[in-house]
């Protein structure tokens, strides 16, 4: 997701918050596959099961604290039960939690490092509290130190934040994302989000969250068959497929290769509609959740991404997740 994501676009999903609308009078039509979008926990998590819930999604992914602020943020044990009410009772899974923005985890400045690491188990223990089953991560930036280093240090902050906690027990995997490989970020190409997989394999549960988005603008071709073909096959030799539990559907608003990460909604930009298409309907890829990120430019812009990534995924008779 872009540093951009939050700011001022995505107000006017407070003016056009969905919980203010009419309750829908039956369930949404759900897919074959899991679907959803990042949603709005304004008043307290469990207003994003409700309002994903209306929104169309049987997933959603949230923050759990303000995405650009240190400050600790303790979760309320009765905003945390009634979530879990709630996507039981409305069968919303996985429930997908996106780290921080400030957090660094390849920071090379100790006191930056420091604060990371506590604000990632901050980030973990609210994961846990909420029974979220993935915490996305983007791997850091490695500015003041090499690459190399930099998915070392990612990874080795990763196991001190986590130090003591029972992910397992907890059923939550981290799941590191690519990015858009902007000058000093981490994760630019697969083989880097492997290399972070690889040092703490064994060690905390860990998986994958790969960004169309971002694969699309660090250069990778998604959007000829045959460039869908190759890019997936490099995945699958690289990460793994079965590792990748979480994809960001965002339609790239900046041309393939050209580093700049600013989502746009499915179907409107350089990337199009026949890709995702591709995606929801591979059956190596069914096992994971399909999530937005995109802008809401107009009011409805979020349940209209949704019905799009819905009308993609062609009928397989069983109408539900396999
Ligand atoms: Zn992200
Ligand atoms: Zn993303």
């Amino acid at each position: 997701m872009p540093r951009k994501f939050f700011s001022k676009k995505r107000s006017i999903a407070q003016e056009q918050d969905i919980l203010s609308l009419p309750a829908p009078t039956e369930p949404p039509k759900l897919t074959s596959r899991r679907i959803g979008i990042h949603t709005s926990s304004s008043g307290g998590a469990q207003n994003a099961a409700e309002r994903a819930y209306r929104l169309g999604c049987n997933t959603l992914q949230i923050f759990s604290s303000s995405p650009r602020q240190w400050a600790p943020y303790e979760l309320k044990k009765s905003h945390c039960d009634e979530m879990l009410l709630l996507r039981k009772k409305y069968d919303l899974n996985p429930l997908v939690i996106h780290t921080n923005y400030l957090v660094n985890l390849a920071g090379t400045t100790e006191s930056f490092l420091k604060k990371s690491i506590e604000a990632f188990r901050g980030e973990v223990e609210r994961a846990l509290a909420l029974c979220a089953a993935y915490l996305v991560l983007h791997p850091g930036s490695f500015r003041g130190a090499d690459r190399e280093q930099g998915l070392l240090r990612t990874a080795a902050a990763i196991r001190a934040a986590t130090q003591a906690l029972d992910l397992e027990k907890g059923g939550l995997t981290i799941l590191i994302e690519n990015t858009a490989g902007a000058e000093y970020s981490l994760g630019g190409t697969f083989e880097q989000v492997a290399e972070v997989l690889e040092h703490l394999r064994g060690l905390v549960p860990i998986g994958s969250c790969i960004d169309t988005c971002h694969t699309h603008v660090a250069g990778y071709d998604i959007v000829s068959e045959a460039g869908m073909k190759e890019t997936l096959a490099q995945l699958d030799a690289t990460i793994g497929l079965k590792e990748v539990r979480v994809w960001h559907c965002n339609d790239a608003k900046a041309a393939r290769g050209s580093r700049l990460d600013r989502h746009q909604q499915i179907g409107k930009g350089t990337i199009g509609l026949e890709p995702f298409r591709w995606l929801l309907n591979d059956p190596r890829l069914a096992h994971a959740a399909f999530i937005a990120e995109t802008p809401i430019d107009q009011p409805g812009d979020d349940r209209r991404n949704v019905e799009t990534l819905k009308s993609l995924v062609e009928p397989s008779g069983n109408g539900r997740p396999a």
